[in-house]
């Protein structure tokens, strides 16, 4: 098919996520993927381009990893899929095994699920019922921070602190606790001291905390002091609240260790992680939980978790996340990461420097910029970026004013040397242009 003929198709059928679509249809030339090998993709029209944010935060491993497209192979010519519901299959009970045994201590159970957004809503039902059932009825809300993102479902929506992203449903979703976030600079402190009066006045209200550890992504790469991780879990101990630590984009080494929750030396109760899990091949979640809330579901058949998505343990996700995992001890993928995070985080202190830039971070695998101007969702200027690199060969999809990479882990050296060069040249060029 031709490209012309694709994006015709596309603009009469497809209603695409987080799009003005009247602006799409009248303005948008998208690139059209054909392929995508490491960290490239390939236009129909011949072009590469370097994919610097993991299509979405998904591709850890670059695209199309020969070991994972060989054990899916494998695994589709045996079973594609067949349900958890009273039977098992292999892959999933090896993966359950070999993710307890790289998570953080006390996570022994696996609930597995889609997405990112299911599995931060099975920990929110498992965090109600676990309450509803072992004598707290009264624990029915949650405490999640500004500009939190936790996914698309309502109940993750709920939690969510993206006041774009909100507004549609407000009244039609629950409204829970939300404290301040501590990723601004001086925010530490008055965030803590927030936290700490919100358990201590509604403590008994409530069933959990969530929070992305570290790094609040869709707030456009917000870092914060883990000190913050290290306060909300005792605070939570201190008030018997449980801690859900959603790793959905943190986890897999994004942001040094394997999951951000490291950074703090801090355990949480339950954690979800989706997106890398799968190396970006399939989409499939999981929700890690401790012995105590696994423990609270058992005593008689009413009491268990009547939760579970069709595809709960997908036979083909389960075999390709259980590759995954071997391929990060294999090649020691987290280890490996250390130089080009060391490279990242210089390329991007150096772009603090440019006129247009008001404000640089970088933390593992994640460099961020905030330019000068309008800033949240809605703003422009990282559209220009994007464009400036589209022409250079990166697809580097800005969040409003919030120029950022996340690229594979494995990314090769030159091609990170490569998609730097270019964020800076076209960063500068927009400033070129304005001024
Ligand atoms: C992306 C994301 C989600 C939602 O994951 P989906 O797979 O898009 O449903 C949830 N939490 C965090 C922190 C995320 O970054």
């Amino acid at each position: 098919m031709s490209r012309e003929s694709i994006v015709t198709l596309d603009k009469r059928r497809i209603w695409h996520p987080y799009t003005a679509m009247d602006d799409y249809r009248a303005r948008v030339d998208p690139i059209v993927v054909d392929r995508a090998s490491g960290p490239y993709l390939y236009d129909l029209d011949g072009r590469s381009y370097i994919d610097a944010n993991s299509s979405w935060w998904v591709s850890s491993l670059g695209h199309n990893h020969p070991r994972l497209v060989e054990v899916l192979k494998r695994q589709a010519e045996r079973n594609c899929h067949s349900a958890l519901a009273g039977m098992t299959h292999e892959v999933a009970a090896l993966l359950g095994e070999a993710l307890c045994s790289v998570a953080p201590a006390g996570l022994e159970h696996v609930f597995f699920s889609d997405d990112g957004s299911t599995a931060v809503e099975v920990a929110l039902k498992a965090s109600l019922q676990y309450w509803a059932q072992n004598g707290r009825p009264s624990r029915k809300r949650f405490v999640s921070l500004e500009e939190a993102f936790h996914g698309e479902t309502l109940g993750a929506t709920a939690i969510g602190g993206v006041e774009l992203f909100r507004r549609p449903f407000a009244g039609a979703i629950p409204e829970h606790v939300r404290v301040p976030s501590p990723t601004r600079a001086g925010g530490l402190e008055p965030a803590v001291e927030i936290l700490s009066a919100v358990l201590r006045q509604q403590g008994e209200t409530l069933a959990a905390m969530v929070l992305e550890p570290v790094v609040q992504g869709a707030a456009g790469m917000q870092i914060y002091d883990p000190a913050y991780l290290r306060v909300a879990r005792e605070l939570c101990d201190q008030h018997e609240v449980l801690l859900i630590a959603d790793e959905v984009f943190t986890g897999y080494g994004r942001t040094g260790p394997m999951w951000a929750c490291e950074h703090a030396g801090v355990a949480p109760d339950l954690l979800c992680t989706a997106k890398g899990f799968t190396g970006g091949i399939l989409p499939m979640a999981a929700t890690l939980v401790s012995e105590r809330i696994f423990e609270g579901f058992l005593g008689s058949a009413d009491r268990a978790f009547h939760y579970g998505h069709s595809f709960c343990g997908n036979p083909l996700g389960a075999a390709v996340a259980l590759e995954v995992l071997r391929i990060y001890r294999e090649e020691r993928i987290i280890e490996a990461a250390g130089p080009r995070a060391a490279r990242i985080a210089a390329a991007f202190e150096a772009l603090a420097e440019l006129p247009s830039v008001a404000r640089s971070r970088s933390l593992g695998m994640i460099g961020a910029v905030d330019l000068c101007g309008d800033s949240g969702y809605l703003a422009r200027a990282g559209w220009r970026v994007y464009e400036e690199a589209r022409s250079r060969g990166a697809y580097l999809r800005p969040m409003g004013n919030v120029v950022y990479v996340a690229p594979p882990l494995n990314i090769p050296e030159d091609t990170l040397g490569r998609l730097l060069e270019i964020v800076r040249e076209s960063i500068e060029s927009i400033t070129a242009h304005s001024g």
